[in-house]
């Protein structure tokens, strides 16, 4: 049963769950609003974690996604180190681990990502991390300047954006880095092989060791705290830590328990409505069927934020369809990869630019017609291309490729009205 006078609640206080508050406010609603959490910090950025935070963890409000007035201002109320154990859709009532239970008008789960556990013998050894929040970031960072140190190396599980910026960061603060990946090259779920390549070029030129199809069976360790990294082709690999970064896995399990429609992630719509008309759901808890029966999984804050706005319209009864070209960045070193558009299904990559410097970007095609773009250190190429895919607009490869021609035109001979003015 609904109670109309009672809150809004948000279930998970990080990018999603902070977006759909501030956006339920802004398109009008004026009733009572709590965001509720787990974590015992504010609502923070994750990408630093990875990143700059790795090598110079500062002070938390670095990280802040917002001011501690913003919220205050806005009426909403933010309920930190509050686990939510259960759904209770019949009676529109969530209920907390410590026994209390809150009635909701309309519900929004923001309830993210979990980092997916290695499963294999010795995984629960000290110095195995994996990296998701403040606390996973601060112990790999000291874990990183112990092994270099010691002068003990670093092994990363994993060639995907997380591994290879933790593997760059172990390497600028001077630890020996090995980066064992399953697959026959990096990143190569999402990219094509010459940014794979390119970014092989840069890492071993920066002296981390990279293992192609490695399959790795067990960890080995002593007095509590992993020694070596075991492979299938009988390998051992020593290492002062491990850092595990193969991946997340959505945490549907609250919506799961609750029965709401899951497959890998909460579905939902472009809308982001769930299977409830009561709940809607944003972020990397979510997963979406597309029309050719795909699902799509976008774990970014783009995606984070974009379907908060949507999920925040949803419990209002409108409708905000999230259509943009998906985009994510990734740092490593001094290069930028910027990523637009779902490569999935490509037939043809044509580059632009110096791919052995490298500075290119790789735009990715589809029967002639432009679906994807990574640019690495090519801000421009990546704005334009963003562009372009948000407008359904294509040069042909021959003009992507070829360095003098102006993408920029494309949208300016596009009709106004669908080249955003320009
Ligand atoms: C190390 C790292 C680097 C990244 N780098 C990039 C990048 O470079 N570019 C990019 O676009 N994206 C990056 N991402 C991804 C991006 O940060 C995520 O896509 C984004 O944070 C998703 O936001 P979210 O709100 O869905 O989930 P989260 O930010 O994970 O927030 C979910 C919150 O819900 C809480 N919660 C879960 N269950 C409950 C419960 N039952 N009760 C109460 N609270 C609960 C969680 O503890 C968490 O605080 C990175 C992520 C990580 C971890």
């Amino acid at each position: 049963m609904v109670d109309s006078q009672a809150p809004i609640l948000i279930v998970g206080a990080g990018q999603a769950g902070v977006q759909i508050a501030e956006t339920l406010r802004q398109e009008g609603y004026t009733g009572d609003l709590l965001l509720i959490g787990n974590e015992v910090h504010p609502p923070y950025q994750r990408p630093p974690l990875s990143k700059k935070w790795l090598l110079e963890p500062g002070a938390l409000s670095a990280l802040s996604l917002r001011g501690a007035d913003a919220l205050v201002r806005r009426r909403i109320e933010l309920k930190l180190d509050t686990e939510v154990t259960a759904i209770d859709r019949a009676a529109s009532r969530l209920r907390f681990a410590n026994g209390e239970q809150l009635a909701y008008s309309k519900l929004a789960l923001a309830t993210g990502a979990l980092a997916r556990a290695l499963a294999l013998p010795g995984a629960s050894l000290g110095q195995v991390l994996s990296l998701r929040s403040i606390a996973d970031s601060g112990a790999i960072s000291a874990a990183l300047r112990r092994c270099a140190t010691e002068g003990r190396p670093v092994v990363v599980i994993g060639g995907g954006f997380i591994g290879l910026e933790v593997a760059a960061s172990a390497r600028k603060l001077g630890a020996a880095v090995t980066v064992l990946e399953g697959l026959p090259r990096l990143m190569s779920r999402v990219t094509a092989p010459i940014v794979s390549e390119a970014f092989e070029r840069v890492h071993r030129a920066h002296g981390v060791e990279l293992v192609f199809n490695a399959q790795v069976t067990q960890l080995r360790g002593s007095a509590g705290c992993v020694e070596s990294v075991c492979t299938a082709d009988g390998r051992e690999y020593a290492a002062g830590c491990v850092v595990v970064g193969i991946g997340v896995v959505p945490d549907d399990r609250l919506a799961a328990a609750a029965g709401l429609a899951c497959d890998r992630g909460i579905l939902v719509d472009e809308c982001a409505r769930t299977s409830d008309p009561s709940i809607a759901a944003a972020g990397d808890c979510t997963a979406r069927r597309l029309a050719d029966g795909r699902l799509l999984r976008l774990e970014s804050v783009q995606n984070a934020v974009e379907q908060a706005k949507s999920a925040a319209v949803a419990l209002l009864g409108r409708e905000r369809p999230f259509r943009a070209a998906p985009w994510f960045w990734s740092d490593q070193y001094d290069i930028k990869l910027q990523m637009v558009g779902l490569s999935h299904g490509y037939d043809q990559v044509v580059t632009r630019g110096d791919v052995q410097k490298p500075a290119f970007s790789a735009f990715y095609f589809q029967a002639g017609r432009l679906i994807a773009v990574d640019s690495l250190s090519r801000v421009q190429d990546h704005m334009q291309s963003k562009r372009l895919l948000d407008h359904g607009l294509s040069p042909t490869p021959e003009q992507a490729a070829d360095p003098l021609f102006d993408l920029q035109s494309l949208l300016r001979e596009a009709k106004p009205a669908t080249a955003d003015g320009a």
